[in-house]
């Protein structure tokens, strides 16, 4: 850079990953056209950057376990597409082997009645005097049991075939059935690694905590050198320029879960004291903000001044306790460095003060 700021025209340009990189890689010895630039707010921004910005590994891992989940939807319900198929040819399995055995037992009975047939035949026959109306029965009877018997054995050999087709059936539905299943358990396991390799990946929670911890700082060494060149406009609520990269995607993640967030950020050290008289304060400079009709910091105090705070409101209306963008914020703010002071709702600063 040629050009050097002016002091208290400060450039905050780190909000590309470069320039993360680049605040990452501040050196030690302060550069004094930008001594003024609280190195503690960077490093907040940085880190929220960071927090908010997953690693190209991180949102590659996330694609690749989406596919990964797809495959294992599939390969599950092909396993009770398989099951279905199991549990079926072990029904019929089951009906063939008693079909088969019904068969044999119906081909056993006839063969003993044709051999009994016989006998009769043999006896008759060798009678004497000979019956001949006795002999012509007992043939007659032997032709019918063996065309029975012959009905039977062809009955019993097709019910032996659809028992044999039945198991091969069942033994091939089984085999696949452990197929898809070792499949399932496959992708199973393969999801489950990389569902740990992605909560090991996402550092978003750390980095928000190492901002977190950071943020008394921030207020403090932004308040000592504040100008409103330091503010920036983000969806017409003006905020620091170290919170609004942060800001700005919690009002767009916001609105992408049907929470539309507007609100008033920064405002003068003049207008915090109109305010301690239109909020009833009993005087301007020592009253306690919470002895005021609505709870107006002391001048000089506020965050709002310093636009690291915002008064959140959404369809025109203050947050409320009860109001869907106090619960969304109160779910999620902190992942954007925003932290909500107890007794106003509506207000939300990166100290929660
Ligand atoms: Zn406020």
């Amino acid at each position: 850079m040629t050009t050097r700021p002016e002091r208290g025209q400060r450039t905050w340009r780190f909000l590309s990953a470069a320039m993360v990189a680049a605040v990452a890689a501040v050196p030690a010895v302060a550069d004094p056209a930008s001594a003024a630039v609280p190195r503690v707010a960077q490093r907040w921004t940085s880190l929220m950057y960071r927090s908010l910005t997953p690693s190209p590994e991180y949102v590659q891992l996330r694609k690749t376990l989406a596919a990964q989940r797809a495959t294992l939807r599939a390969r599950g319900e092909l396993v009770g597409q398989r099951t279905a198929t199991h549990s079926a040819a072990q029904n019929a399995l089951a009906r063939a082997i008693s079909a088969d055995a019904g068969a044999r037992t119906r081909y056993a009975l006839a063969r003993e009645a044709l051999t009994s047939a016989r006998n009769r035949l043999t006896v008759v026959s060798q009678q004497r005097p000979r019956d001949p109306a006795a002999v012509t029965a007992a043939k007659s009877r032997v032709t019918a049991t063996a065309r029975s018997a012959a009905i039977r054995r062809g009955q019993a050999s097709a019910a032996a075939a659809a028992l044999r087709k039945a198991q091969s059936t069942a033994r091939t539905a089984t085999a696949g059935l452990d197929r898809a299943t070792a499949a399932w358990q496959a992708a199973s396991a393969t999801v489950r690694t990389n569902q740990q390799k992605l909560i090991s990946l996402d550092r978003s929670a750390e980095y928000a905590r190492q901002a977190a911890a950071l943020s008394r700082d921030v207020v403090t060494e932004v308040r000592a050198g504040f100008t409103v060149a330091d503010t920036a406009s983000v969806n017409g609520i003006i905020v620091h320029k170290s919170v609004t990269f942060a800001f700005r995607r919690m009002l767009a993640d916001a609105k992408a879960d049907g929470v539309v967030l507007s609100g008033g950020g920064f405002r003068t050290r003049q207008r915090q004291i109109e305010l301690r008289k239109i909020n009833g304060c009993p005087d301007v400079w020592t009253a306690p903000a919470s002895s005021c009709r609505v709870p107006t910091a002391i001048p000089g105090r506020s965050l709002h001044e310093i636009g690291l705070a915002v008064d959140i409101t959404s369809g025109g209306r203050s947050l409320t306790a009860d109001s869907a963008g106090f619960r969304w914020l109160s779910a999620n703010a902190r992942k954007y460095g925003y932290v909500n002071l107890p007794s106003e709702p509506w207000h939300w600063s990166i100290t929660g003060g």
